[in-house]
């Protein structure tokens, strides 16, 4: 095979693996470092105080599928240029962000203080790569407040949470219980665009969490809808998934603010596996019976 081919090749591996910035010219193993981020977990335990065990679970790229190619082949001058940029992005994500992020969000007053503090925020490399932030959306005062993991896509380009296509799922998850966008707030746990769409890794997790804590301790709200397993982890500790809390309502506790929180799955994993919808359909039932009492 030419060379050249060769090179596309790898190159469209690392990209449906997610990995579409050049980080550096030359290959590090991060799994050998101590990247600090155990300290920065028991400094910054989950919302709820649940003993956090487990990692959050990435989608790991099937290693067998990448094309054998030398390190010095996918070296080039475009990589050399992206290279400050990206690298300068990755300090940024340091150990101290959570910090940072928890002291900033902590002196927001207000949703649209806390919008600005965030879009001045450096301490998540994802925002290098974003389009734009994407801040939680609907009414400042609602009752009931659904928490997704990360904007894609479609978010990316409008700036606003679910409005592509697991939006029009979770507009109509909605209306299946009277409810209304407009009446709920939207948000995710994490702001930006994770690169390919990949699930957030743990140290962006801990360095946007302050600012959704701070999202919920404004708004209030008597109920939180964690939509898949990356929302719960975050927010209820790692060794509880959505399918082991099976829609129970759970009480919580988020920065200064209690709750209820319901688990139950992601729109997008209901777009795979419609299936799944029946169980879904029983979360919302579960709410709307609270939402009654
Ligand atoms: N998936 C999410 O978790 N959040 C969005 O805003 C869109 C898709």
């Amino acid at each position: 095979m030419h060379q050249t081919d060769e090179i596309i090749r790898l190159l469209q591996w690392h990209k449906s693996a997610g990995v579409d910035v050049c980080l550096s010219e030359t290959c590090e193993n991060r799994f050998l470092e101590n990247t600090g981020f155990n300290d920065v977990k028991k400094k910054h335990p989950p919302a709820q105080n649940i003993t956090d065990s487990e990692t959050t679970s990435r989608q790991t790229p099937n290693i067998s599928q990448a094309p054998n190619i030398s390190r010095d082949q996918t070296v080039n001058q475009t990589q050399a240029a992206n290279h400050s940029t990206a690298t300068a992005a990755i300090e940024a994500n340091s150990n101290d962000a959570p910090q940072k992020a928890q002291t900033l969000a902590q002196s927001a007053k207000t949703l649209e203080e806390l919008k600005v503090l965030m879009e001045n925020f450096d301490g998540c490399a994802l925002k290098e790569r974003a389009t734009q932030l994407v801040f939680g959306s609907g009414n400042p005062k609602a009752k009931i407040m659904f928490i997704g993991k990360a904007p894609s896509n479609d978010e990316d380009v409008l700036g606003t949470p679910f409005s592509g296509k697991s939006g029009i799922l979770l507009d109509a998850m909605l209306r299946s219980i009277s409810l209304e966008r407009a009446e709920v707030f939207l948000s995710n746990i994490i702001p930006w665009r994770p690169p390919g769409n990949r699930a957030p890794a743990p140290q962006e997790i801990v360095a946007c969490l302050p600012f959704l804590i701070r999202q919920i301790e404004l708004i209030k709200p008597e109920f939180i809808i964690a939509m898949g397993d990356i929302a719960t982890k975050a927010l209820m500790g790692n060794e509880l998934s959505v399918l082991k809390l099976d829609g129970e309502l759970n009480d919580i506790k988020t920065g200064e603010h209690k709750s209820k929180i319901i688990a139950t799955l992601h729109p997008q994993f209901l777009l795979q596996q419609p299936a799944q919808k029946r169980r879904a359909w029983r979360d919302l039932c579960n709410l709307q019976r609270a939402l009654n009492d």
